[in-house]
């Protein structure tokens, strides 16, 4: 039996800090040669992000993109702010042509809300607004063909999505198809009961997944139950894009080292650090398949 697989893909912040003429070369072909299907691009300035050159170099390499981005304060479509709000809107339509442009077919990240710490909770005004933009973006994407992830972020870093179930909740109360949670291992460790409850409570709506360790540094060396995340994705019928996001001041830089929380370095290397990741997360994805697998035809055999 044919199933399709995940592709496996690397958050270009283990190669540089930023997307600029210098930093997203060296982040293709090192993605390239670290053996990934694809590189994810957070689109943090649309100012200096030039989408066609992106699409050039991707294409020389023979390499695939995602496409991230994060609101901010000034973009927040859930603050109840109605110029944020309009703003926030404008981001995510032309992130989307950005997307379009560089050939990704998903939009994920803090797409819902202001990444950041913030000092209230979401209003039901905040959240009205979020939920009617939110319909009208993708319906846009519906037409580029993107799907749009929602990421599941920590209390820190977002007051509307800490867990799983409440981005099924809006998500359901958004009504599009092409909205899906995507969950992160570093924030689902902050926030949910575990890594397969987390899974569960999307369901089919998994859409998107980001891979990286407790401490953000290399996969395997920290406390993320990865065994149960991977089992329960595939429980759920997961096949969507599966890329490792980490974090090293000596990658990233002291300025965007900062924006990001990162004060210490977590590997030398970068280029054997994604390698193991990738080898990592191809025998955590074979091993769950294996005993799924296993498991299924024990069933399938016994007398009716
Ligand atoms: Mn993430």
């Amino acid at each position: 039996m044919v199933t399709s697989r995940s592709p496996v893909g690397v958050h270009f912040n283990v190669w540089t800090p930023a997307w600029d003429e210098t930093g997203s070369r060296r982040a293709i072909e090192a993605t390239k040669e670290a053996g990934f299907d694809f590189v994810e691009i957070t689109i943090f300035d649309l100012a200096t992000f030039d989408a066609k050159a992106t699409a050039r170099m991707l294409k020389d390499v023979g390499l695939a993109a995602t496409c991230s981005t994060a609101l901010v304060s000034e973009t927040d479509i859930s603050s109840g702010d109605e110029d944020a709000a309009r703003r926030g809107e404008q981001h995510l339509l032309e992130c989307l042509e950005r997307a379009t442009t560089v050939g990704s077919k998903w939009l994920v990240g803090a797409t819902y809300g202001a990444w950041g710490k913030h000092q209230q909770g979401v209003t039901p005004e905040g959240r009205a607004s979020s939920v009617e933009i939110l319909r009208r973006v993708a319906d846009r994407a519906a037409n580029l063909g993107i799907t749009i992830g929602l990421e599941v972020l920590n209390r820190y870093e977002t007051n509307a999505l800490n867990t799983t179930q409440q981005a099924r909740e809006l998500i359901d109360e958004i009504g599009s198809p092409n909205i899906q949670i995507q969950l992160d291992t570093y924030h689902a460790n902050i926030e949910e009961k575990g890594q397969a409850e987390a899974v569960y409570a999307c369901g089919d709506r998994l859409g998107y997944l980001h891979i990286g360790e407790n401490h953000r540094g290399m996969l395997g060396t920290g406390t993320i139950d990865f065994r149960a995340l991977f089992r329960a994705a595939l429980d759920v019928g997961f096949t969507g894009p599966v890329a490792f996001e980490a974090f090293s001041l000596n990658a990233v830089g002291t300025q965007h080292g900062a924006v990001l929380s990162v004060w210490r370095d977590l590997w030398d290397d970068s280029l054997s650090m994604a390698e193991h990741a990738r080898r990592f997360i191809e025998e955590q994805l074979a091993a769950a398949r294996a005993v799924r697998d296993s498991s299924v035809s024990h069933v399938s055999a016994q007398p009716a």
